[in-house]
């Protein structure tokens, strides 16, 4: 009995327990779009998982949450393989202090000392914008003409959406200006807006069917539609964030400033008011407070701010590790506000 107790409590027996939980959670968030636990709660499993794989590296599992990034591919889209990978973000979580209510930043500081040593300088200029929470696509345009939009997948493999994503009103078919770029691939994420979220659940109980847990899952659940009327129907939005290829330009952008600069002058949207640069950590850290300050105001969810090297000749210095740029950060919000949210939802529905 002693024997079949302790067997119960190791660190592998704990690992494959988390592993068996944390995927059957990433595969009702990402695959079913109908998440049974807050976001918090799989963070919290998640850390756990991360910090006895460090420890035990030889009870590490293959089928890990950790050695890969986001869900599978639905049946019923065609895939697409991504040129360029598409990554997750390591997070910064940041418990507020129990006593002055005083956010927490001692993971954000971690990462800015671990950046600043490895490029061998005092302070670094960052770049910082919302963490949206919606979903990850990648547009393809050849010679200004919308060709390919996918979702994220597994990273390496996304689904087909484009009929979808021709959809969403502020994605230009078309690219603006006179001079267009051979091939660009444009990053960014999906989501819905408050208001359209609101919209949808009530109109999903006239209807007497189920509504969407959050806006997150609504713009999911709206992409993944095999009929894209259906996707018309719901009023999706996108914020361009990124470029993954670019050629046939006069001048390669050398910062993420200047891709946003070139992504807005070709048609995209960016979130006005919140994107800019900041050196130093301390300037970064103002800019974190004053965007969770604006957070239940502004019209989409966000869940954090995303932190990047602003120089692209620094982010390629840092490069990659496994499943995510070592030039970039979730900032998260504290997972008490995570369940506010999931609160506030239960009374609406
Ligand atoms: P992530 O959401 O933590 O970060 C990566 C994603 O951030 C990118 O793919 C992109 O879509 C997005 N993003 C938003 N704004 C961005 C910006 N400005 N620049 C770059 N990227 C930006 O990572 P993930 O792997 O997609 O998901 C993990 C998260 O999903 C977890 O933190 C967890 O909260 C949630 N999750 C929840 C459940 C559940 O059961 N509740 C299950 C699985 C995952």
């Amino acid at each position: 009995h002693f024997q079949a107790a302790c067997t119960m409590s190791t660190p592998q027996h704990r690992i494959r327990t988390l592993v068996q939980t944390l995927n059957r959670y990433a595969h009702e968030y990402y695959t079913l779009d109908a998440p049974s636990v807050p976001d918090a709660e799989y963070d919290r499993l998640y850390r756990e998982l991360e910090t006895l794989e460090a420890e035990y590296p030889q009870f590490r599992l293959p089928e890990s949450p950790t050695q890969r990034v986001g869900g599978a591919v639905l049946d019923g889209f065609e895939t697409v393989v991504h040129a360029v990978p598409m990554l997750s973000l390591n997070n910064a979580f940041s418990p507020r202090d129990d006593e002055t209510g005083a956010f927490g930043h001692a993971e954000f500081l971690a990462f800015d000392e671990r950046v600043c040593k490895e490029l061998g300088v005092a302070q670094v200029e960052y770049a910082a914008e919302p963490k949206f929470d919606g979903l990850a696509v990648s547009l393809l345009y050849q010679n200004g003409i919308l060709v390919q939009a996918a979702t994220r997948g597994d990273g390496t493999t996304g689904e087909n959406v484009t009929e979808n994503i021709k959809t969403v009103r502020n994605i230009p078919l078309k690219l603006h200006g006179e001079k267009q770029p051979a091939l660009l691939e444009v990053r960014g994420e999906v989501l819905m807006l408050k208001a359209d979220f609101a919209a949808l659940n009530q109109r999903q109980l006239e209807a007497g069917q189920k509504p969407f847990a959050n806006p997150r899952n609504a713009a999911a659940g709206s992409l993944r539609q095999l009929d894209s009327k259906i996707t018309a129907q719901r009023k999706l939005h996108f914020f361009a964030y990124g470029i993954a290829q670019l050629s046939g330009v006069e001048r390669l952008p050398e910062s993420h400033m200047e891709e946003l600069a070139l992504l807005h002058e070709l048609g995209f949207s960016l979130p006005e008011g919140y994107f800019g640069t900041h050196t130093g950590a301390a300037a970064v850290l103002r800019e974190y407070e004053r965007l969770a300050e604006h957070r239940p105001r502004l019209p989409y969810e966000i869940d954090g701010m995303v932190v990047k090297v602003n120089s692209l000749a620094e982010q390629q210095q840092l490069g990659f590790v496994s499943r995510a740029p070592r030039w970039a950060i979730a900032h998260k919000f504290p997972a008490e506000e995570a369940l506010t949210t999931v609160e506030a939802i239960d009374v609406q529905v």
